[in-house]
Parts: C-alpha cells; structure tokens; sequence
C-alpha cells in the first residue's frame, strides 16, 4: 500500500504506475498477476502510437481495443469534438433532439446496407446489442396475431461475444467469460460456430457440405415458433479468437431466417467500419439484417457511442397510442451525445474523402503475404485473417492441434515480449489478436508482423530451453 500524503503534487511518471495498481480495477484483468508486472500508463498518441509517461513509443497493434479507425489524434475529428463542445457538449434526446444526433442519424441509414431506416442511440457494444434484444422481443410482442407473441427465445453461436450486460451476456457462448453468472441469464439457443480449425462437426474444412449449418438448420426449423431472433457477429467471431466464417454462410443464415420468420440481429460492434475490408462485414454477402449493432469505430476510437439500427417494419410495430404500451421503454442519460456524434460525422466525412474503403484492399493482401510465414513456425497452429481482423492460435503440438496447458499463459508471453519490442498486441487466450489501424502504412503493416513473428519465436525458444 502507498501513502498518499507522501505523493508530491506534481505526480511524476512512477507515481502514476503505482496510483494506477493501487486505485483501479481493470477490465477483465486478474489484478494479483495485473499488479506483480510492469504497467504502461499511456500519456498520448499520435497516428498508429501510443506514448506511454516515459516517452516510450509503441506501435497500437490492437487498435486501441479495435475502435481505432484511421489514427491516434486526427485533426479533423479533434476539431469536430471542439467544436460542438463549443455549441453544446449534451442535451437529452428525451422529448427533444440535437444537431449531430440527426445528422448522424440520416449517415449512418444511407451507408448501412439497405432496408435499415431507423437508428437508436447509446453508448456501448452491449447496450447496443441489450437494445436489439429488447427490440426484437417487444416486436413480436406487439404482433396482431396472438400467436406469433410466443416468439421469445433467441440462437447465437457457440463461442459468440456480445458483450457484458446481462443480456448480452445471455447470448454469449464463452465459458470461461460467461458460464459463472449462468444463474442470472436467460437461456440461449446455440448453434455450432464455423470453427474450421477446430470443427464441431469433425469434419475437414472445405468438404464438409457446411455440416455446421444442417445444425443450424435443425435448430431454427424446431424452434422457429418460440424464436425472436438469432444474432450472429458477420463474417468474424471476434472474442471467441477471431472466427472466420467460410464464405455464404452469413447469407445462408439470412435465408434461413427469413424463410422461419425469425429476425435477424447483426452485431457489427467488432466488424463494422471497414474491419473486414467493406464499410459494413453484411455487404459482403448481400446481407440487410433486420436490427444491426454498431458501436467500436462508430466514433474512430474517440468518445462513447453505439446504434441500433431497425427496418422500417419492426419500427412500426412500435407505433400507437402511448396508452398502449407500444412505446420503446429504453434510454440512458448519454444517448445521442452530441459531441460523440459530431466524432462520428468527422470518422465517417474521413472514410469518404480519403476514400479508405478503396485503399484497404492492397494493405489487406500486404498482411496476407506476410502471414503466410508464420505457418513455418512451429507452435503456430492456424493464422486466421479477414481483412484487417487476424487471430494467430498457438498450440502444443501442431500435428495434433493440442493447446498448451492454459496456466502456461503462452499468449499472455507473447505479448509481453512484444511490448518490450515496442508493438502492443493482446491475447485471447492463446489466440494473438491482431487488430490493425485502418490508417497503418505499409511499414507500420510490417513492423506489426514483424515483431510479433519474432515475439512468438522469442517465447516459443525459451519454452524448450
Ligand atoms: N459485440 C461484439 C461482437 C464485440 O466484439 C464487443 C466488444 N468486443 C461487444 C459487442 C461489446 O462492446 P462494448 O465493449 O463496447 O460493450
């Protein structure tokens, strides 16, 4: 414990190390190992890195937690920040509305794939996703035919990640993050994730007839009566250790829903604005789901913000008199901050100026190249990539795909090492997450690869030592 009186009043860079172990409790973090190693204490950033109090420069591999856009400390959406703190910093969208909230609002309907035509603001990837859930089960509630209110259920994926509220966390399909709170959580239906590597169906990638999705198939057939709706995160599995899903299967799940006559809710926190190399991870397949969930780069990795976005026909559902309860009971102190939209307006004007959709095309095929050398090493069991979301699973023993003993905290090593080389990645488990900024030149590109090459190397050596 530390004595705060002893603190001077101008608290240097170690002050700040050790006021940081001894006040705050950080994220998902297990805060006996947190607090035994060196902490970074981040001071600013510039571009695609962070400064930590000592000066020392690290290359932001993760994009701070994959809502960095096209870079730390961007001028234009400084400005836009400044100068709506200016006008206004907040007002309520209780009973009245705000300048960029609509603006924003119209944006976000014109470049999200096409039938979505109402958005809901708040302020996280859960709540954005707590929203949708809320939604879909009011939606069907409100039916005419009395029937159709027995849609209450909702199928996600095994391994899904959806965030951290009660409800999101109901869908969520972690063990290791969500089976403890089992008692407090509605139950889901789940569906087997395609996780090729590591198929749940045993079978061989690429000949296995999407074996997976028959189980999907006989799920929502069954259930289709008590289903509100299924949510799936397009295209990547992003917590569950980045998760590509093998091409037409997010179309395949949009047909069946459709036929069932169940929604469909996509959560484009982690892929949405150009994670996946289109604005939007659903174009790829020609997808419009029925609500979408965006939240992370909405803002370029600024401030706070997420959106709910509705068809026009679940929004209708909505409408009456207010007697008869057919209002949406939702809402939160910050929702349609206006100094968060007036970020976004800025990230979303910088994508369209630069024309950043267009030029990631060269940069993802850049990282694909430059992955391709990482199957020669000998712990590294799968390198998944799609676009500029790229998971690295090490494993024990590559013939067999046998993980390493979880207490050996293998993914953890790696990137400590890679810190001390200057490049902040972070692990999930022992699958690397690489996130990369948008914005990222092609030496910066290869510096991220570079040293996480070497970092697994460097870890890998010392383990059969
Ligand atoms: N959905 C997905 C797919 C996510 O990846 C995340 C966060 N990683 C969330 C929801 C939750 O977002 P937030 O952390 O902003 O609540």
């Amino acid at each position: 414990s530390i004595d705060l009186e002893k603190i001077p009043a101008n608290t240097g860079c170690e002050d700040l190390q050790e006021l940081d172990k001894r006040y705050l409790w950080h994220p998902f973090t297990q805060m006996r190992e947190y607090c035994r190693e060196d902490n970074l204490i981040i001071e600013r950033g510039e571009g695609s890195y962070l400064f930590d109090t000592q000066g020392r420069k690290y290359l932001d591999g993760i994009s701070s937690l994959w809502v960095t856009v096209h870079g730390h400390n961007r001028k234009e959406i400084n400005e836009a920040i400044r100068s709506q703190a200016e006008q206004v910093s907040h007002s309520t969208l209780l009973g009245l509305s705000n300048v960029p909230a609509t603006r924003l609002a119209k944006e976000l309907v014109r470049i999200t794939p096409e039938g979505l035509s109402r958005v809901f603001y708040s302020d996280s990837g859960a709540t954005s996703v707590e929203i949708a859930l809320k939604m879909a089960f009011q939606y069907w509630q409100q039916q005419p035919d009395t029937r159709k209110r027995g849609k209450q259920r909702f199928l996600t994926f095994s391994g899904a990640y959806h965030g951290d509220t009660i409800g999101s966390v109901s869908l969520g399909g972690m063990d290791l993050f969500h089976s403890l709170y089992r008692p407090l959580l509605f139950q889901s239906l789940k569906a087997p994730a395609p996780y090729c590597y590591r198929c749940p169906m045993g079978r061989e990638a690429g000949e296995c007839g999407f074996a997976c999705l028959e189980e999907f198939d006989r799920l929502i057939s069954a259930h289709k009566d008590e289903l509100a709706a299924v949510v799936i995160e397009p295209l990547v599995q992003g917590a569950a250790g980045i998760i590509t899903a093998p091409p037409g299967y997010l179309r395949a799940v949009r047909e069946r829903c459709t036929e069932c006559d169940v929604l469909l809710i996509a959560d484009e926190v982690a892929v949405g604005f150009g994670r996946t190399g289109s604005l939007f991870a659903c174009e790829q397949e020609g997808v419009s789901p029925d609500l979408m969930c965006l939240a992370k780069g909405i803002t370029g990795g600024y401030l706070p913000l997420a959106a709910t976005l509705a068809t026009e026909k679940i929004y209708e559902a909505f409408l009456g008199e207010y007697s008869e309860y057919k209002t949406f009971f939702h809402g939160h102190s910050y929702t349609g901050n206006p100094l968060a939209c007036a970020a976004a307006l800025a990230n979303l004007e910088i994508f369209e100026r630069d024309c950043v959709i267009e030029g990631l095309q060269g940069k993802i095929e850049r990282l694909r190249q430059g992955l391709e050398h990482f199957h020669a090493l000998p712990h590294v069991g799968d390198v998944r990539q799609r676009g500029f979301m790229i998971g690295i699973e090490l494993v024990k023993d590559k013939a067999t795909k046998e993980p390493f003993a979880p207490a050996l905290r293998m993914g953890h090593r790696v990137i400590l090492e890679a810190r001390r080389r200057g490049v902040i990645l972070r692990p999930l488990g022992d699958v690397l997450v690489l996130m990369p900024i948008l914005g990222m030149s092609d030496s910066e590109l290869d510096q991220l690869l570079q040293v996480t090459y070497e970092s697994i190397g460097a870890v890998m050596s010392e383990m059969t030592v």
